[in-house]
């Protein structure tokens, strides 16, 4: 039988076959499918500073990988673009589905493009995590943006722990803003915690918000409130307007009950109707007016400061737990100790003792 000739790695690639698809079939592909994925990265990063959109989405495809050869990799090309991130605007948007956050962003988004700015969207949906399935992204969303080429758009990773969406947002962020990005919303649903995790993540955080204020507060959750920079009722339109009016009111007053931030910013009421393109310019200066105070107090670098060290702490600890518990010997161990709990043979603060001591 004539030995079949196996296509080479160049070849595979121009057939759009990803690295992550190249079966390694002998040592010597092994080896050298190991100094193409270093290649890629290296060549990434130079698309990457160059704002191709394609390089882009490769790279945050490589920081989204779970394949453990890709990790390196996906921290080497973090740390080459991190020298050229943090000259964006993080602005976290939040609100319940169906408040307009995707009718809203293509405004904003495209309101923003018209100064001539270059604007990405990366999502963190906390639904896509637990259920699979996935509020933010299975409808046809920002149909406009999309098709811009001074946007870009990028759902979440899905069927990851919202701890590990966050990290990677994170990084995504980088990049977006190492390819010349000069706005990143980080969109979220207003529903769990997701919104702590985009808070730690955004200079300015925005809720939306509909009619109707009043005592409910929609299940919005008062730690929500009082992380708003800015709250805007949306769908301020037609029939709606006066009760939007009325709810802007009322938020204001809810706004005036919490304490001054350390930023020295008292956040913002507004009204804006994204459907018809109303009163998003107004949203963008609130979003100047709070960036040109916290740089004068020097509250925008201090947050950053601030965030990074929060996200060091917590993706030290989410380390820690996911070596604790992946542990075979501790899966064993911990399986015996809930026996003799529930045997009444033992307290959990023994067995956490017993468990923690267990040497590796
Ligand atoms: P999301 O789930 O928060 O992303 O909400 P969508 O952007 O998908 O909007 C939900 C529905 O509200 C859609 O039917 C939109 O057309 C509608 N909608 C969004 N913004 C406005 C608005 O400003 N005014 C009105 N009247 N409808 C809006």
């Amino acid at each position: 039988m004539a030995k079949q000739i196996k296509p080479t790695s160049a070849l595979k690639e121009q057939q759009g076959i990803s690295q992550s698809e190249i079966t390694n079939q002998d040592s010597i592909d092994v080896i050298k499918n190991k100094r193409k994925v270093q290649l890629q990265a290296k060549t990434l990063v130079k698309d990457i500073l160059k704002g191709n959109i394609a390089a882009l989405s490769r790279g945050i495809t490589l920081v989204e990988s779970k394949n453990k050869a890709h990790l390196k990799e996906a921290n080497s090309l973090i740390k080459k673009c991190l020298p050229y991130a943090n000259n964006s605007i993080r602005i976290g948007i939040t609100g319940v589905p169906g408040v307009g956050k995707s009718t809203f962003i293509e405004a904003f988004g495209n309101y923003l493009i018209s100064l001539g700015k270059k604007v990405a969207v990366l999502a963190i949906d906390p639904s896509s995590t637990i259920s699979k399935g996935s509020i933010l992204g299975d409808k046809t969303r920002m149909e406009d943006l999309v098709k811009n080429p001074n946007a870009f758009i990028r759902p979440s990773a899905s069927g990851e722990s919202l701890g590990g969406v966050a990290r990677k947002t994170r990084e995504s962020i980088i990049l977006c803003e190492a390819a010349g990005f000069d706005v990143i919303i980080i969109e979220t649903v207003g529903v769990g915690q997701s919104e702590t995790a985009v808070h730690s993540m955004v200079d300015f955080f925005l809720l939306l918000q509909l009619t109707g204020a009043g005592d409910e507060l929609q299940g919005i959750k008062r730690g929500i409130i009082e992380m708003a920079d800015a709250i805007a009722i949306n769908k301020a339109d037609g029939d709606n307007l006066k009760r939007a009016k009325l709810a802007k009111v009322e938020f204001e007053r809810i706004l005036h009950l919490y304490p001054e931030k350390s930023s020295q910013w008292q956040p913002k009421t507004a009204i804006c109707s994204a459907l018809k393109n109303e009163g998003i310019e107004n949203i963008w200066k609130i979003i100047q007016a709070y960036i040109q105070i916290t740089s004068e107090n020097n509250f925008f670098n201090k947050k950053r400061k601030e965030q990074n060290k929060f996200w060091l702490i917590q993706t030290i600890e989410n380390q820690l737990k996911m070596n604790f518990f992946n542990n075979p010997k501790i899966i064993k161990e911990l399986q015996k100790q809930i026996g003799l709990i529930e045997n009444n043979e033992t307290t959990p603060f023994v067995a956490a003792e017993v468990l923690l001591k267990l040497k590796k």
